[in-house]
Parts: C-alpha cells; sequence; structure tokens
C-alpha cells in the first residue's frame, strides 16, 4: 500500500498533502473479530474511531486524533458466486488487487474510475466514479456489506435485508461504522474499444448531447487558456484485444502525461505567466488513438503527478453552461492553471448521499498542481458549481456544510436520521463529519 498511509513520527499523511493529523493510537485487525474488540476497548476510552483507506481523499474525512484503524490485514476475496455474478471482498482490499484477481477469474466490474489504488472501502465510502451512460459510480455496483457499527456488533445489509441500512452505507462517508466486506455485482470479462482524440472545447460543447448519449462512457478534459480539450470514449465492443503497444504506452502515458507534465507543472509553478502558452502546447501533446483492452486497463491509468482536486456533480443538463461559465471565469482571472478540467458523467442512482442521487449528473473537476496555491480559482469555481445545485464529491476539497448539502440532498435527513440510530454517541466523527453532516 502507498507510503501515503505510512504514520512518520506520528503523524498520518494524505496523498495530496492536505492533511495530516497524529492519531492517539493505531490499531491493524487482522479479523473482524479483532475489529469489533478494537472499536468496543475505543467506546471505554472515549476515543472516536476512524478506519483510513490509502489516503486518497483530499478533503479531511479519513482524519481522527482517536483510534486510526489501518486496512492492511483485512484483504482478499472471501467468496466469488458465479450463479449470482457477485464477489465478496474484505474492506481492505486495494481495487488494483481486485481488478486482477478478477481479471483472472474471467471477471470483472462494470465501471470504475481514474486510478485503482484506492482500497474497496475507501473508495465506495466517498462515492468513487468513473464516467458512464447507464453505469453508475463503484458503490452502486455493492449487492451487500458487512460493517462494525458503534456498539461492536456486526450488521449486514442488502437490497432484502436491512434495506434502509443499505439505502445510505454503500456511501457511509465513514460515518455509520466500520466496512468490513463488501460484495460487489461482477460480470464476465468485456473488451473495451477505446477511442481518445482531440476536439475544441466549442465542439464538445454544442455537441456533448449526443456524444454522451452515442457512448457507454464519455469523458474529456479541457486545457484552461485555450479551445482544447481531449476527448475520451470508451464502447464495448467484440475485439480481438488491441492493446496500446508498449513503447507507445510508455511514451505517452508514462513520459508525457507523467514525466513532462511533472516538468511542465514545476515551470508552471515556478513562472506561473508561462502556463498559457505551455498549456497551448501540452494541450495538442496527445495525438488520436484507437485501442481495445480489458476494462481496468482501459478505465484506468498512473497517475504521479501529485496534485489537488475539487470535483463537483450538477444536473447533467447544466453541464454545458457551468463550463462556459467555468472557461469565462478562467479567461478573465489572472488565475493561472496548468492543470486539465476534467468531465465525466453518471446516471441517477438509488444511493441517499450519491452525488448522482436521484440525479442524472456530469461531474466537474478542477485541480492545481500539489504545492501551488488553489484557494482563488477553487472558490471562484465552487461559486459557479454551487449556482448550478452542484453536490460536491465527499472526499474532494469543497467548503460546503450540512445547511446547503440539505438542501442540494432531498434524503438528507434520512442518512442523519440513521446515524443517529447507528451512532448515537458518534465513535465516528471527526471534525469533517460534524461540518457535512451538522453534527
Ligand atoms: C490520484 C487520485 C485519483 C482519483 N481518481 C478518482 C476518480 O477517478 N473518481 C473519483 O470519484 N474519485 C477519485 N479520487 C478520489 C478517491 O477515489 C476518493 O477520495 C477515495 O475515497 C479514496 O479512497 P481511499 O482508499 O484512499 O480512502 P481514504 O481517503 O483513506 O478514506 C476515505 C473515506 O473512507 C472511509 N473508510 C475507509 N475505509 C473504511 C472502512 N473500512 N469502513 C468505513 N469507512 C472507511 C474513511 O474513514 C474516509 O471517510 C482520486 C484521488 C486521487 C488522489
Amino acid at each position: 500500500m502507498g507510503s501515503t498511509t505510512s504514520t512518520r513520527n506520528g503523524t498520518w499523511r494524505n496523498w495530496g498533502g492536505t492533511v495530516s493529523v497524529r492519531p492517539a493510537r493505531e490499531v491493524t485487525p487482522a479479523s473482524v473479530d479483532e475489529l469489533a474488540a478494537a472499536v468496543r476497548r475505543a467506546a471505554e476510552d472515549g476515543l472516536p474511531v476512524k478506519a483510513v483507506g490509502t489516503g486518497h481523499s483530499f478533503t479531511s474525512i479519513a482524519a481522527t486524533d482517536g483510534l486510526l484503524v489501518r486496512p492492511q490485514l483485512l484483504t482478499g476475496i472471501r467468496r466469488i458466486d458465479r450463479e449470482a455474478g457477485t464477489v465478496t471482498v474484505e474492506a481492505g482490499t486495494p481495487l488494483k488487487r481486485l481488478n486482477v484477481a478478477l481479471a483472472r477469474e474471467g471477471l470483472s466490474l462494470t465501471n470504475m474510475g481514474d486510478i485503482m489504488e484506492q482500497t474497496v472501502s475507501g473508495a465506495t465510502s466517498t462515492g468513487t466514479h468513473g464516467t458512464g451512460r447507464e453505469s453508475a459510480s463503484i458503490a452502486a455496483q455493492i449487492k451487500g456489506l458487512e460493517l462494525v457499527t458503534a456498539d461492536g456488533s456486526v450488521l449486514t445489509c442488502s437490497e432484502k435485508e436491512n434495506p434502509d441500512v443499505f439505502a445510505a452505507a454503500r456511501i457511509g462517508l465513514g460515518a455509520l461504522g466500520i466496512v468490513t466486506a463488501l460484495t460487489f455485482a461482477v460480470e464476465p470479462l468485456f473488451l473495451l474499444n477505446a477511442r481518445e482524440e482531440p476536439m475544441p472545447f466549442d465542439r464538445v460543447c454544442a455537441e456533448f448531447d449526443a456524444l454522451y448519449a452515442e457512448n457507454e462512457h464519455f469523458e474529456f478534459y479541457w486545457f484552461p487558456h485555450t479551445g482544447n480539450t481531449n476527448t475520451k470514449r470508451n464502447n464495448r465492443g467484440a475485439g480481438p484485444e488491441r492493446p496500446v503497444p508498449p513503447l507507445r504506452a510508455w511514451f505517452e502515458d508514462e513520459f508525457l502525461s507523467n514525466g513532462v507534465f511533472q516538468a511542465v507543472n514545476w515551470v508552471g509553478r515556478a513562472a506561473p505567466a508561462t502556463i498559457p502558452a505551455i498549456a497551448q502546447i501540452s494541450s495538442r501533446a496527445l495525438s488520436a488513438r484507437t485501442y481495445t483492452d480489458i476494462p481496468y486497463k482501459v478505465f484506468t491509468s498512473p497517475r504521479r503527478v501529485r496534485f489537488v482536486e475539487m470535483e463537483y456533480a450538477v444536473p447533467r443538463e447544466a453541464l454545458v453552461d457551468t463550463l462556459r461559465e467555468l472557461k469565462a471565469m478562467v479567461d478573465r482571472s489572472p488565475l493561472r492553471v496548468s492543470f486539465p478540467v476534467e468531465v465525466r458523467t453518471a446516471p441517477a442512482d438509488d444511493i441517499t448521499l450519491s452525488t448522482a442521487s436521484g440525479r442524472e449528473s456530469a461531474y466537474v473537476a478542477v485541480h492545481m498542481v500539489k504545492g501551488t496555491p488553489y484557494q482563488r480559482y477553487f472558490t471562484a469555481a465552487e461559486r459557479i458549481f454551487t449556482a448550478h445545485e452542484g453536490r460536491p464529491h465527499w472526499g474532494k476539497i469543497h467548503t460546503r456544510d450540512a445547511e446547503y448539502l440539505s438542501r442540494v440532498y432531498p434524503r438528507f435527513g434520512e442518512f442523519v436520521a440513521l446515524r443517529d440510530r447507528l451512532d448515537p454517541e458518534r465513535r465516528f466523527r471527526n471534525d469533517y463529519l460534524r461540518r457535512v453532516l451538522g453534527a
């Protein structure tokens, strides 16, 4: 597991470097029983408890000054049920381990995000998503869930068993208990035809509805200070497998997208005035390409340049206005932004606090390279997102509180009531949850 989760000198730090905290103590339970006992001991000592994944959240959602529960020994596949089309995994399993193990069995998740470093429980707890027309977030692929609640007991839920808990706990924000196992829907391994193509910003905006409707997975990156985007269309195909040739993959996905991109960001950080000119060049660096591969090799890629990020889900029909406003804001401001803006979509889902709960959504993500001031850019972007009733990604930087969130989530009260029932003493509290849930 990445060095991001190591606790140096007793201090835990997240991947983006936005959070560092000193827990009172740590445990790495090797079984559900050990975990339940640790929760009960913490309750006796009056300590709050927080499970962490790989620390890939930019917000302080995983931070605790109480008992920090590490995931490393709660990993692996418990069971594959081919008839039901499900896999049950321990909560601390990294997504990459799950994806590789599933592929070996000829199986796959339906959809996933950009990377696969996170744990299954960490990723789903904040609503981690990729892009999709019909297929939704990773949490929406959960069929069953097991968690240790505040009194140290084990609670299981699914659509049929404790459905009220299931509705909320799939994206539980770490507020309802510690997830110990997740059962995901899986399907026979399939192939995706990927088509990546530069496209003018104005054309993507004008044709967005068609690009979205014609593709199972459509996304694009807009390069601020330019009118350029890179689009990506992924659709299922019959094959044969035609992966990106290794040398080209290294050159484009490692050298250009990570190595050169890192250097570009260093130059931009040292001399921000050069960023618009550099953006014109870097937005044209990647040429069109097509390839066919298994899902996780198409959906995910390495992200080695460290950054900070804010991402909001807006109603899908508000996307183009949101983007045009964002572009106009950057164009008229003195801001210098060297990182592309990522745009994805999700269908409406039925999870209480999913960013796509009951609403067809489009995601807009703004980034700044780690170590550069991001507040002015993010504040201005957030003003645009919230004007469109945006819902912030729970794991990415935002300034919203319970008052705002209760207005944009029709089922907010349902989540809070369930939390009152499962964790009346707020064993799983931290400052972030106090802000977003109001207690
Ligand atoms: C480089 C990078 C790329 C990313 N790409 C995407 C993307 O494509 N799409 C997207 O939506 N997001 C993306 N993210 C955000 C990331 O997926 C989320 O922040 C995710 O929650 C991180 O998972 P983690 O395992 O690191 O969990 P952490 O950040 O360590 O924890 C997240 C939350 O999960 C809780 N948690 C962890 N384990 C448990 C458990 N066992 N029981 C209960 N609660 C638990 C924690 O308490 C915390 O509340 C990205 C982040 C980075 C840094």
